[in-house]
């Protein structure tokens, strides 16, 4: 293993995970002290992922490690002198890198895009969806000037109408299998990073509420890989 970095441990829904776990306690021999056998406990009191490496801040008989070790470097201590794991610890995801935030939001865009176009093919070629959109901004016009006159009596009659061809419209798009939801989504622009993900080079606060979703992404995404079809 030295030299070659240790790959991220992938659970069986595909989430990435640290190789080691935070609380884990381990029971080593001493290699320095090699003529009397003597015993250190390793403990791990915090993980962190950095450029694509697991990093381990580490005490030693509970004093702190001056430096955070690698997953390599950890590895290769328990591999030579682990006598028990005296803690199992808890196993941690791995955050979200901005590279797979941006990447996530550009395949989202592309798919945008893609649903965007069939929307435009489907309404060029169906003149029922011609009809539809004409009857829908007649409605939305009505019920435009309707406001402006505070006229809301006739604006709660007209609203069920335009509901009503909003879902037709809607349910005809789904029959065409176009993604009804990937184009509202395509209409709401995050005012920070204009759907990109990434705002002044960390991970938007857009990503962030959307963390499990896109780690699902890519978990499925990984889960593919592995098993192909
Ligand atoms: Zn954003």
């Amino acid at each position: 293993m030295q030299g070659q970095k240790i790959s991220p441990y992938i659970d069986e829904h595909g989430r990435q995970y640290f190789n080691f776990c935070l609380g884990a306690q381990y029971l080593c021999e001493d290699m320095a002290n090699s003529d009397q056998l003597k015993y250190i406990v390793y403990k791990i009191i915090q993980c962190e992922y950095r450029n694509g490496t697991e990093y381990y801040h580490v005490t030693r008989d509970g004093k702190i490690l001056p430096n955070a070790i690698t997953a390599n470097r950890l590895h290769y201590i328990l591999n030579f002198t682990l006598v028990d794991v005296l803690e199992p610890g808890e196993r941690q995801e791995l955050p979200l890198t901005i590279e797979e935030v941006a990447e996530y939001y550009k395949q989202k865009a592309m798919e945008q895009e893609k649903q965007k176009e069939n929307l435009r093919k489907a309404v060029k070629e169906d003149s029922e969806y011609q009809e539809l959109a004409k009857t829908k901004k007649k409605l939305m016009i009505k019920m435009a000037f309707a406001e402006v006159k505070g006229d809301y009596e006739e604006f709660a009659l007209l609203q069920p109408h335009y509901q009503s061809i909003e879902d037709i419209i809607n349910r005809k798009m789904r029959r065409d299998n176009i993604d009804v939801v990937a184009l509202d989504n395509s209409k709401k622009v995050c005012p920070y990073c204009g759907n990109t993900g990434v705002y002044r080079g960390q991970i938007c606060k857009c990503a962030k509420q959307n963390e499990e979703i896109i780690k699902d992404y890519f978990a499925v995404k990984r889960l593919r890989q592995v098993k192909p079809n």
